[in-house]
């Protein structure tokens, strides 16, 4: 079956080797027409994908993304497809995910006015200014609000570690980057899974979370692994994905785009499963925290 499709691609953005220009170039050449440019954590190469995209008439750009989450003892990559990458929020929660620093100081704001101290975040973000956000400054925030004297009183109960507005440094879970996705109309898959420990049990749990795929047509699979997965993908009512996850490497055996992908039809029922994600309640539901 000639491959058509590639779900996964990175490029110069995260840590692929083409530039998003050259990487559309290159897939073009490869005979493919749909194509979805997946960096980790960055949407920065879609534009320039767009740009260049344009001398290729039958060739189409999913807009997409791969995000890092974890669950214990592991990481679990959360593809993303059809999202709408210009939300700003969505940006303002990469960059500060990017930064290492996911939410967590808005978090300790929020924890804070439970005990009745209330700061506004945006004044916390203020006095970090260009820096990473840290405690430190929400205990400046907490000291101008006139609610301790002194920056270290404020740690002593509250911030210090394990204190009672401490929330620990901690990556997104699986169901976050679902959530993350939904809230910007993105259809979830779940990336190179065959790996995960409990898989069939976390894609029952996913599913009830949003989940819509699962990546089956994985260019480093075997075809043992390929048809496990898809029969996973049936049972779970999930859709089957899948792409090159190329990097540009230019290692012995690495598996250019066009070697193997999932069918148009996948590509369908995403773009049907984000349309719903849309039009759903679950779109204004879901709390911004
Ligand atoms: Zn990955
Ligand atoms: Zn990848």
């Amino acid at each position: 079956m000639e491959v058509k499709v590639d779900l996964h691609l990175h490029t110069t953005v995260s840590d692929g080797r083409l530039t998003p220009s050259e990487l559309v170039k290159y897939t073009a050449a490869q005979g493919l027409e749909v194509i979805a440019v997946s960096d980790h954590d960055i949407t920065d190469g879609l534009d320039e994908a767009y740009a260049t995209v344009q001398e290729y008439p039958n060739m189409t750009i999913i807009p997409a993304i791969e995000l890092s989450t974890a669950v214990p003892d592991d990481e679990v990559h959360m593809l993303g497809y059809f999202i709408d990458y210009d939300d700003r929020e969505f940006q303002n929660m990469l960059d500060n995910f990017r930064e290492g620093r996911l939410d967590r100081g808005q978090l300790m704001v929020n924890k804070l006015s439970e005990y009745g101290m209330n700061i506004e975040w945006e004044r916390v973000l203020e006095i970090a200014g260009e820096g990473s956000v840290g405690r430190p400054h929400v205990a400046l925030a907490l000291v101008e609000k006139g609610f301790f004297k002194e920056p270290r009183d404020a740690f002593d109960e509250y911030l210090c570690n394990g204190g009672l507005a401490y929330i620990e440094r901690k990556k997104m879970t699986p169901v976050q980057g679902i959530e993350m996705l939904s809230k910007v109309g993105g259809a979830a898959v779940i990336a190179h899974p065959a790996r995960i420990v409990g898989l069939d049990e976390m894609l029952g749990d996913l599913k009830k979370a949003g989940l819509a795929g699962i990546e089956v047509f994985y260019a480093k699979y075997s075809a043992e692994t390929i048809s496990w997965l898809y029969e996973m993908s049936v049972k779970h009512d999930l859709v089957p994905c899948g792409g090159s996850d190329y990097h540009g490497l230019g290692n012995t055996g690495e598996q250019v785009p066009g070697s193997m992908g999932p069918p148009m039809e996948s590509v369908e029922r995403l773009k049907a499963i984000s349309d719903d994600i849309r039009k759903g309640p679950t779109r204004s539901g879901i709390p911004t925290s």
